[in-house]
């Protein structure tokens, strides 16, 4: 049987500035990101809230993906909506502004069998809305989580609370450094690992991502691209490709973790070819395969 993934975060209209253009309200939150970007591997299930106003096109364009959408819960208002910018730096985005609309409210309802799932990720959202979730599941699960430096800075002890209660973070490399208060990334890592998680992944945009456990350490550099047209959502897809891999394979061993870590920088360098989750819609798990084959020969001796 296969192993569904639940993922509990933002749906969102993003507005994007980026060398390669400008984009007014397009699809794009952590959730759209993680599900779409999961789906090439495994079932996904998607818990979010948006607002009357979003459109029935990006719904289906989800859907197309075969994620489940009965969690995604309409609430009358607008739709979390984020601008941000990469004119300064391709590697760091700019946040311009931050309309949380319905997201402000957002109390997290999972439908029936949703519960059951193996695989969750908690997305971006309040570390309390975290902890809050996480107490719906009981006994054995693999449980990964994403944070912000805006929940570092102003909920630090219930992030940590929350990290504590999870198999697996994924932070870049500025959280992660802000989060520890270290500035060399080793020590970082291990401090992460030492808040509880049994792995941490540190994503270092185009640089790659380093993934700590206790008994190893597993890096590799980004997919290389000639052209990057909005980076936006490569830390979630990152996600969705890692996590979507072990649901695939069903272990949690050194291997899967390791192989887990490829898929995920796979996944994230197609997102950044193009705007929203545009590229997912041009391309097939064929296409998936042969750029992780690529990949592999770019790294291995
Ligand atoms: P990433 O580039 O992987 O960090 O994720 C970008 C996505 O996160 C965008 O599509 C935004 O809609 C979403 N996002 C930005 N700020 C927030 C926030 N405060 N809470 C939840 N989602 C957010």
């Amino acid at each position: 049987m296969l192993n569904e993934i639940l993922v509990i975060g933002s749906v969102a209209l993003d507005t994007i500035k980026s060398p390669a253009g400008y984009s007014k309200e397009i699809l794009g939150g952590s959730a759209t990101y993680f599900s779409v970007s999961a789906s090439f591997f495994a079932p996904v299930n998607l818990v979010a809230t948006v607002g009357s106003d979003f459109p029935e096109a990006h719904r289906k364009t989800i859907t197309s993906f075969g994620v489940d959408l009965k969690g995604l819960e309409v609430k009358e208002g607008k739709t979390f909506r984020w601008e941000g910018s990469y004119v300064k730096d391709m590697n760091c985005a700019e946040t311009i502004e931050t309309q949380l609309n319905v997201f402000a409210e957002f109390k997290p309802c999972l439908p029936k069998g949703y519960e059951k799932s193996k695989y969750i990720f908690l997305a971006n959202i309040d570390p309390d809305l975290q902890i809050f979730i996480l107490k719906r599941f009981a006994g054995k699960r693999f449980i990964g989580c994403d944070s912000m430096n805006h929940w570092i800075k102003n909920k630090n002890s219930s992030l940590k609370e929350m990290i504590k209660k999870t198999s697996m973070i994924f932070l870049n490399d500025m959280e992660a450094k802000m989060l520890s208060g270290e500035s060399n990334m080793l020590k970082a890592g291990k401090y992460l690992l030492n808040l509880g998680p049994r792995f941490a992944v540190v994503k270092r945009g185009e640089y790659g991502a380093i993934l700590f456990a206790k008994d190893f350490i597993f890096m590799a550099p980004a997919y290389l691209l000639e052209e990057i047209r909005d980076p936006t959502g490569a830390g979630d897809t990152f996600a969705g490709g890692f996590m979507g891999y072990l649901a695939k394979t069903g272990k949690i061993n050194e291997k899967n973790m390791k192989n887990a870590l490829l898929w995920g920088s796979v996944m994230a360098s197609f997102t950044v070819q193009d705007f929203s989750i545009n590229r997912f819609l041009k391309i097939s798990r064929k296409d998936i395969e042969k750029r992780y084959k690529d990949f592999k020969e770019l790294i291995t001796l």
